[in-house]
């Protein structure tokens, strides 16, 4: 090694049970190791049916279901849930879904100081993360607060057997983005660039098994498992580039979250690659490749993601719209963010162009 070793590393207390069926098998122990003993259950609305078997599993200790999320927690369903936490003098609040689910259970978290339990159905890798958001007047707010962490997260496979499989890739690539940019992230260390290094290369090597026969137990427990490695990288690490340009798209355009993720991590990782030759490496060993970007690309086209931006439902004018609000706000990243840089990324991106190193 050229440099020396020079890091902080800071564990924060999490537990994780991980099995099949564990999110009826597990989660009342989870509760009762807790001291919880009125739960409120909190889900969205297509995931009623697996949060009413968690809810039944708990008995007792539940004290009622809430199938209000909504993507991105806007503040009157946050609100709304937060009234119903305190109506029914709930203790608790366990949290079944994906990021968006996982997300109103952190919104309650973060108003009441009610300990969260997570039971994640997606790749996002929220459960692992401090990080909470609301949406008031078409604009997203993050935080960070050690009270919307997760006591507990139940990582059950089960439950992803019916994720779609569009859903799956790009959810499981959203996951592949965080560990990517903890490797380069200017709070990266050595155990966290481990986590990532794994995290990748499980969730990569999964993704085409799952496709290719979602109802695949092995396959879905390896990708959740990839997926709670990277969602372990988000949590320990700040997000630099990617993040914040899919936050923008998301946030003002309003395009999907993980499709967004998807199309633009390749291109991200070709305009940062000069500067973060050690990532790049490691994602080389993790992707089995040589040119990390179009692997990735290739990886996500090849198992039916979309491709570029336009087919989002991104529009040209908006590209240099897009490409000022990300170079002018301040984050860390590897290479400087000019908004000529963003832009020709974001060409690239809104076109389909073959990734290439330093096309920005
Ligand atoms: P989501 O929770 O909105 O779920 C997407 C869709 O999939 C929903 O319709 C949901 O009902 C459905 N679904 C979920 N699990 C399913 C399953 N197992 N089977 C069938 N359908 C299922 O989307 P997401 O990608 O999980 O999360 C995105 C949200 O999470 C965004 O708002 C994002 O900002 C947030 N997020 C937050 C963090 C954080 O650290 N705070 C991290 C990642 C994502």
């Amino acid at each position: 090694m050229s440099t020396p070793l020079d890091f902080s590393y800071e564990t924060r207390p999490a537990r994780v049970v991980f099995r099949p069926g564990a999110s009826v098998s597990a989660t009342p122990g989870e509760a009762a190791r807790l001291g919880l003993h009125r739960v409120l259950v909190v889900c969205g609305s297509r995931g009623e049916a697996t949060a009413r078997a968690v809810a039944d599993a708990l008995g007792d200790a539940c004290a009622g279901l809430h199938a209000e999320a909504r993507m991105h927690v806007p503040v009157e369903v946050a609100d709304r849930a937060v009234e119903v936490a305190r109506e029914l003098r709930a203790d608790g609040c366990v949290a079944v879904g994906g990021g968006s689910a996982i997300g109103l259970g952190k919104a309650i978290a973060l108003r009441t100081g009610l300990p969260l339990i997570a039971v994640p159905s997606t790749y996002s890798g929220s459960e692992m993360t401090p990080v909470w958001g609301l949406t008031e007047q078409g604009a997203k707010r993050t935080g960070r607060d050690l009270a919307v962490q997760p006591r507990s997260v139940v990582y059950d496979p089960e439950l992803t057997l019916a994720l779609p499989v569009p859903l799956s890739v790009t959810s499981g690539i959203n996951a592949v983005a965080h560990a990517a940019e903890a490797l380069y992230a200017p709070d990266a260390s050595p155990l966290v660039s481990l986590m990532a290094e794994e995290g990748v290369r499980a969730m990569t090597a999964a993704l085409p098994q799952v496709a290719a026969a979602p109802g695949d137990l092995d396959a879905r427990s390896r990708a959740l498992y990839g997926a709670w490695l990277c969602g372990a990288c988000l949590g320990a690490t700040t997000m630099g580039l990617h993040h914040k340009l899919c936050h923008v798209l998301g946030g003002t355009f309003g395009l999907p979250h993980a499709e967004t993720h998807t199309v633009v991590l390749p291109y991200v990782l070709a305009y940062n690659a000069s500067a973060a030759p050690q990532a790049i490496t490691a994602l080389s060993r993790a992707l089995n490749t040589d040119d990390v970007p179009r692997a990735l690309r290739e990886l996500a086209g090849s198992l039916g993601a979309p491709r570029t931006l336009a087919e989002l439902g991104l529009k040209e004018p908006d590209l240099p719209v897009a490409a000022a609000l990300t170079a002018k706000e301040s984050y860390p990243n590897p290479r400087e963010v000019t908004a000529n840089g963003v832009l020709g990324l974001l060409t690239a991106a809104y076109e389909g162009w073959e990734p290439r190193r330093d096309a920005a």
